[in-house]
């Protein structure tokens, strides 16, 4: 199946443009939409979940337009949102029997049977009495995600999902997700690096309403080979490199910067050729950097 995109705006009624002309076609797999905090993520999100409508443009999913045929699209759709509230006092089985019954699934034994391997399947079987309230993060993102399954969608939308989990939540979560099968479209929206680099096949960097590179990560990876510089300066050396360089990234190291630098032809400031990254990528793009493959 193909999600595909067509110049989608969106301005809310503060004026904030959270999209604009936003166009892509996404396949089959794990595609990453990532980008910083106020991207518009969370706005192309519900765009495609037929929770909230654009200004312009369309989109369609297989064959459903979703702006026409909101049922049709509901029927295939599992959504994870950014902000999951649960009912703290509702056991995750109750829950989830109650959410499947509402996405249709009327029939008592294959109700059953759908709850019961979901909660197998997202590790939840032996707290599925325990009540919401009590679980941990990773806990109601793992129900989040059981709840996002009901009834086989064939698009998943799973919208910040690690945000806020700890290194084994996260390796947990990122675990199931990668189990979800290869026959449906999952979106992962994200402003965490790691996440896509970890999960996805297809992704596209979005940064204030504009999608700014679009591609596999690995092909856009290649496109960086041999630009991609590291060293370790003094904080003080800091001002004058950023003047004189293209920097992707820097971070303390040790009392000292560790900087990554773009550059197409060799530099002789002490800096050596390193692998690039999906996160060089990421940074090069959101600090405007004019690298090759860039839209
Ligand atoms: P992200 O998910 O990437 O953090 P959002 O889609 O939530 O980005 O937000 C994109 C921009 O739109 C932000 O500037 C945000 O403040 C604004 N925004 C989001 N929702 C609304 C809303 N309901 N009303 C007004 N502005 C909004």
């Amino acid at each position: 199946m193909k999600l595909s995109i067509q110049n989608i705006s969106k301005t809310y009624d503060n004026g904030v443009e959270a999209l604009k002309d936003v166009s892509l076609e996404i396949g089959n797999g794990m595609f990453g939409l990532l980008g910083p905090n106020g991207a518009g993520k969370s706005t192309l999100m519900r765009t495609i979940a037929a929770l909230q409508d654009a200004d312009n443009g369309s989109i369609t999913v297989g064959e459903i337009d979703v702006a026409q045929d909101k049922q049709a699209l509901r029927e295939i759709i599992g959504y994870l949102p950014q902000e999951f509230g649960v009912y703290p006092k509702i056991s995750a089985h109750d829950l989830l029997d109650h959410m499947a019954i509402m996405k249709g699934i009327t029939d008592t034994k294959q109700r059953k049977e759908v709850v019961e391997s979901l909660l197998h399947q997202t590790n939840l079987w032996e707290a599925k009495d325990q009540k919401l309230g009590t679980y941990s993060g990773g806990m109601k993102q793992r129900f989040g995600i059981a709840q996002a399954l009901i009834g086989d969608p064939k698009l998943i939308i799973v919208d910040e999902p690690t945000a806020g989990l700890d290194p084994m939540e996260r390796n947990r979560f990122h675990n199931l997700l990668s189990e979800i099968g290869e026959n449906v479209i999952v979106i992962l929206s994200t402003h965490i690096v790691d996440d896509v680099s970890d999960l996805c096949n297809d992704m596209a960097i979005i940064l204030n309403g504009e999608v700014r590179m679009v591609g596999e990560p690995i092909q856009l990876i290649k496109g960086l080979d041999g630009k991609v510089w590291k060293g370790l300066v003094e904080k003080s050396e800091m001002t004058v490199l950023e003047k004189e360089n293209d920097v992707i990234s820097s971070r303390l190291y040790l009392g000292k910067v560790q900087v990554r630098l773009f550059s197409e032809s060799p530099l002789d400031n002490g800096f050596e050729q390193t692998n690039p990254e999906i996160e060089d990528l990421y940074f090069a793009t959101i600090h405007g950097l004019n690298i090759n493959g860039m839209e």
